[in-house]
């Protein structure tokens, strides 16, 4: 076996113990980063059927449209292509190799139709979900993937640094404009592809995810830039702020709120600590500032292969923070009809504590425009 294919057949024994730990005889993954993760191979967000079955004590099966099959990584140690031709149904190749199955863990981001039909030809069959047996795994990162999410977050700050050092042009520009050639030197810089480049100017930034728009960007705004995309399967999520020409007192007062309150966050990232404890740790120099109704949304998400994964750094999430876990910090301050900030940056966290991998300066970028 090479390398890839030891990491691949590793995840899919774990994955085999928590079905017998969890009483699930089968694991059905699809869309999503649940069977890129498993094996390196995705599925087409179409209506045809791709779907691997991953059952505790029988080798696992690729069910695939056959004019798809020459795609999929050939690692027969690891998992049996079973190909399906256009005109026949998938769902009776499915039902057959579930067998005497009796409950299933269904993809969280499979297409609900396969589970309504699954449903309808197996109604006695018990669903849980995905997650439950692939969080505990996907959720502490191994030193491979903690590298690629390294590559991608530099590959993000290259991007930023451009825009902190006002070498794209801002002024007299639309937003989506600018979003489009942030979307290019997200690919340029590394990235296979761009996720998302939000660009909010002035009173467009009190809406956390503006889509960026035909918003012209003048002097006197500051302007909120949140930007992603996917390095070797592994994502990038960088959030700053710039302002163009000097910033009102009231702006810089909230910023400067803000980015105690970011770096706050990330000092209590400590493993061991709650998940509610970190935001409360960010939240709580926000709402001592007055700034408390302002800011809507939790302090942060776990990161990998989704953009948005476990763990959620939220009120009432009392799990704890424990090494390999990799999430963003992102405070945030919004205004309605005035301006909205928010500072984030990619933490890993080890034993000898928190990691931030986004390295761009955190203060406001002031741009003489
Ligand atoms: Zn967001
Ligand atoms: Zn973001
Ligand atoms: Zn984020």
């Amino acid at each position: 076996m090479n390398s890839t294919t030891e990491v691949y057949s590793s995840r899919v024994k774990r994955v085999r113990q928590q079905l017998k730990t969890l009483e699930i005889d089968a694991l059905l993954v699809s869309l999503g980063a649940d069977l890129p993760y498993l094996v390196g191979a995705t599925a087409m967000p179409l209506e045809r059927l791709t779907m691997l079955v991953v059952k505790q004590d029988e080798h696992p099966q690729m069910i695939v449209p056959e004019l798809e099959a020459p795609l999929m990584p050939e690692m027969p140690d690891v998992f049996a292509i079973l190909p399906w031709q256009e005109g026949s149904d998938p769902m009776d190749d499915l039902i057959e190799v579930l067998g005497d199955a009796s409950t299933v863990a269904f993809g969280d981001q499979a297409w609900a139709q396969f589970l309504v039909e699954l449903l309808q030809r197996r109604p006695e069959l018990k669903v849980r979900r995905s997650s439950e047996v692939l969080t505990p795994l996907r959720i502490r990162k191994d030193a491979a993937e903690l590298a690629a999410l390294r590559v991608a977050a530099a590959a993000a700050d290259r991007v930023v640094a451009r825009l902190q050092q006002g070498d794209i042009t801002l002024v007299g520009r639309t937003e989506a404009q600018v979003s489009r050639q942030i979307a290019e030197q997200l690919v340029e810089e590394g990235h296979e592809f761009h996720n998302f480049s939000i660009v909010a100017a002035g009173a467009n930034a009190a809406s956390p995810h503006h889509h960026a728009d035909d918003t012209v960007i003048q002097r006197g705004q500051g302007v909120l830039f949140d930007i992603g995309g996917t390095y070797d399967g592994y994502c990038s999520d960088i959030t700053r702020c710039v302002y163009l020409g000097e910033p009102d007192g009231e702006f810089q007062d909230a910023y400067d709120v803000l980015f105690e309150a970011q770096a706050a966050g990330v000092a209590a990232a400590t493993v061991g600590t709650t998940f509610e404890d970190i935001d409360a740790a960010s939240r709580q120099i926000i709402e001592d500032a007055g700034y408390g109704k302002y800011f809507m949304h939790r302090v942060g998400h776990g990161i990998g292969m989704s953009a948005h994964e476990d763990p959620y750094l939220v009120s009432g999430n009392t799990e704890r923070l424990e090494a390999g876990h990799c999430f963003s910090i992102e405070p945030g301050i919004y205004i309605e009809g005035k301006f909205g900030m928010r500072l984030e940056d990619i933490v890993i966290a080890h034993e000898s504590g928190p990691e931030p991998i986004n390295l761009v300066p955190h203060e406001l970028a002031v741009i003489d425009a």
